[in-house]
């Protein structure tokens, strides 16, 4: 008491104070700053009182405030982060009340929507969106608050201008320290450039498909209308056979021979081809097929070349799978009499294996024939292509297998080497009668 206040201020503290005491002086009223005194936030207030001696008097109240303070800037500073990440994002960012009230936006959302971020605070999302996306998006809104996850939705954005944009939203809820739902979140972005992109892909696979069933309708009419000048063609060098063989010369004998030959090939390429047409138009009633039954059936059929060539067949038990029986003949009968046509020096080994992998069956078919040289290996599923010309045979065997294979959603290959054999491989998924349904 009776000393001067600034003398028991720290010196960097002097010069405000001095500066706030006139100032309080002058205007006879409270005054209050914060001052950093020694590395710590202070609130300093001079607030001047009514002496009982009628001397100008001030109340002198210094306030650590460092805590608070330090915690407001952390505020800021998360806030002016969080502004500036939000206004970064290429997405378009709406933070709403829990009535859904946009409270704040981002740049990109101003820009998408073509109204300003002030336009946009106050307002409510779905007063951006087109007539028929806003069921959707309350029904999302719905599912987010009963606590249910949201996938995300395709909308349309009615732009201040008029102009619909496609976008696909996310919706989200904030948690706030009790882990209840705080504030939605609503992301949207702008896939215009994608939807165009799906447009073409979509002309492109219509073209594509309608090439396919074209060609499709070419193989079918043109095998099935093949099959009659065939037939006749077929009659007359068989009655040419009978009767002028060795009735005419050598040479006549031999022509008449390789007529018999090409009238035969060609009516096995014809019957394939007339097949392979008929895969693509049976309809898709896949039912439980038991390829035990269906093997057997194979195996039986093929008897007499399984016998000639002295082939050993060994196999697994087989599953029931959702199939057409039918094609599922075709499929093992091709693999098991290719794997006995394209044998190596030995008598045909062939084993037929399946395994069950991920959500499929994966069926195998290995020998141990010539195998296939690997740059062919791609190549060989394709219609007439051949390799090995000195067996006869039409080229359109595995493309008929490719197509079964893919009538049931599966997938084949083949893995081969040279001299030591091959193992084609094929798929069918695992799926029961029900899922079908
Ligand atoms: P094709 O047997 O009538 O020639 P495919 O479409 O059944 O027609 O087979 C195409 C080609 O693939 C065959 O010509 C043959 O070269 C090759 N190939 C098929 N199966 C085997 C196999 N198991 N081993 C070796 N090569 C094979």
């Amino acid at each position: 008491i009776g000393g001067r206040i600034l003398d028991l201020m720290p010196k960097e503290m002097r010069r405000n104070a001095l500066r706030l005491m006139k100032k309080a002086i002058e205007s006879d009223e409270p005054v209050s700053y914060e001052d950093n005194i020694k590395g710590k936030y202070h609130q300093i207030y001079l607030i001047p009182v009514e002496g009982t001696d009628k001397r100008r008097t001030f109340q002198f109240i210094v306030h650590e405030i460092d805590d608070i303070k330090r915690a407001e800037i952390d505020i800021a500073t998360k806030k002016r982060e969080l502004e500036d990440v939000m206004d970064n994002m290429i997405d378009s960012m709406f933070i709403t009340s829990r009535k859904a009230k946009i409270i704040n936006v981002n740049n990109s959302a101003a820009t998408l929507t073509g109204y300003t971020k002030e336009e946009l605070i106050g307002s409510y999302p779905t007063m951006l969106l087109s007539k028929d996306s806003i069921p959707s998006f309350f029904d999302a809104l719905k599912k987010l608050q009963a606590g249910n996850k949201v996938e995300l939705l395709e909308l349309t954005v009615k732009r201040k201008d008029g102009l619909d944009v496609p976008v696909s939203i996310n919706i989200s809820f904030t948690t706030n320290l009790k882990g209840k739902q705080g504030k939605l979140v609503v992301v949207m972005r702008d896939i215009t450039e994608r939807k165009k992109f799906e447009e073409k892909l979509k002309v492109a696979l219509g073209d594509y498909k309608n090439s396919i069933e074209e060609l499709e309708q070419f193989t079918f009419i043109a095998s099935h209308d093949l099959q009659e000048p065939l037939r006749i063609v077929a009659s007359y060098v068989q009655l040419l056979s009978i009767r002028y063989k060795e009735k005419i010369d050598s040479d006549a004998d031999e022509y008449i021979d390789y007529a018999v030959e090409g009238v035969k090939r060609m009516k096995g390429m014809v019957d394939d081809l007339m097949d392979l047409s008929s895969i693509g138009k049976a309809d898709k009633s896949l039912r439980p097929v038991e390829c035990e039954k269906v093997l057997d059936l194979v195996i039986s059929s093929l008897g007499t070349t399984i016998e000639k060539s002295n082939a050993e067949i060994l196999r697994d038990p087989l599953p029931v799978v959702m199939g057409d029986n039918s094609q599922l003949i075709d499929l093992f009968s091709n693999l098991i009499s290719n794997a006995i046509k394209y044998r190596g020096s030995e008598s045909p080994r062939i084993q037929i294996s399946v395994e069950k992998r991920d959500d499929d069956w994966v069926f195998s078919v290995r020998d141990n024939g010539v195998g296939i040289d690997p740059e062919n290996i791609e190549q060989i599923f394709k219609i007439f292509k051949r390799l090995d010309k000195k067996q006869s045979g039409t080229g359109i065997g595995l493309a008929t297998c490719k197509r079964i294979v893919q009538h049931h959603d599966g997938r084949i290959w083949v893995e081969s080497e040279p001299e030591k054999g091959s193992t084609f491989y094929f798929t069918v998924p695992l799926k029961q009668e029900e899922d079908y349904e």
